[in-house]
């Protein structure tokens, strides 16, 4: 079994369009959307929740009012502005509250206590295309390397449950957190671009990251015909750096009229050029993951 994460360097890119299109390609597969700060996966594949699981990402600071003295330095200390003084009593702001416990260690009368909060939920569903794990942050929240963790952890015993060949992950954009979480023990991941300049520095800065994790980058070039000038230096760019092309698709209108319906490219328009492209950007992956094994 075989773990496979879909990323790029910004949102935006085609990224969820060729995760949910593969998802339906690829037959014996656990999915998971590991872009729990912005997921879109759901809107593609319509999961059905099976099982809701609250996410705790971090304590938070809790005024025990009856303790409280009032003294004021809970309030002065905290670098997040998050303890107010609300009709006269001291109370955290759960949102503003960093979880640094430094009013919890510096209260002259141990009126603070550090508690769960409630960051999130994440969720195995069921879907036309196989199971699915994946989660939601509440707004502000942060610790979204962790829940990914959680969602990959699933979505890993689920696939050794079912003997599935792959976990096919949507990953989250960009370089931040959740992507070091995603790409964490990959061996392959599918790379998505655009042929532009900020397409380029994006997807360099993406695969100093992956070289950092030892993940070996397929790169898909989505939209090439729009500049393909700018293809062939990312093809050239991306084959000096030891990485492989694994397919470009074209511009069509097919896929945002797919994304209006909400279903994934390849089921709507199976014979259109981006469909049968992906289908062979899958052949290509799969053709190399095995003859790498
Ligand atoms: S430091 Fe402790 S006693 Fe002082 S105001 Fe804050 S919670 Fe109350
Ligand atoms: S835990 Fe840190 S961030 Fe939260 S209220 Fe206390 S001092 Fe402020």
């Amino acid at each position: 079994m075989l773990e496979l994460a879909v990323v790029s360097g910004k949102g935006g890119t085609g990224k969820t369009t060729l995760t949910a299109s593969l998802a339906v390609i690829i037959k014996n597969k656990v999915l998971a959307d590991a872009d729990v700060d912005a997921p879109d996966l759901h809107l593609l594949l319509k999961p059905k929740k099976e099982t809701e699981n609250p996410f705790y990402g971090m304590k938070k600071a809790r005024i025990i009012q009856d303790k409280c003295t009032k003294c004021d330095i809970c309030r002065q200390i905290c670098r997040f502005d998050a303890i107010d003084i609300v009709r006269g009593n001291y109370i955290v702001d759960e949102v503003a509250c960093d979880g640094c416990k430094l009013c919890f260690r510096k209260c002259p009368d141990r009126a603070i206590v550090m508690e769960d909060s409630l960051s999130g939920y994440w969720y195995v569903s069921r879907t036309e295309y196989g199971p699915m794990v994946h989660g939601i942050l509440e707004v502000g929240e942060e610790n979204s390397g962790k829940l990914v963790t959680i969602i990959r952890k699933q979505a890993m015993f689920l696939a050794q449950k079912n003997n599935a060949d792959y976990v096919l992950m949507d990953g989250p954009p960009g370089i931040g957190c959740p992507v070091n979480s995603t790409l964490t023990g990959l061996k392959y991941a599918i790379v998505i671009t655009e042929p532009t300049q900020s397409g380029l520095l994006d997807l360099a800065r993406l695969l100093d990251l992956m070289e950092h994790f030892g993940v070996f980058p397929f790169v898909v070039i989505n939209k090439y015909d729009l500049s393909k000038e700018k293809t062939e230096e990312i093809r050239n760019y991306v084959m000096e750096r030891g990485g492989k092309i694994a397919g470009m698709l074209p511009f069509e209108e097919v896929v945002v009229e797919a994304l209006s319906k909400g279903e994934p490219v390849v089921k709507y328009a199976t014979s259109s050029r981006v469909s049968r492209e992906i289908q062979k950007i899958w052949q290509y992956v799969e053709g190399e993951i095995k003859g790498d094994a």
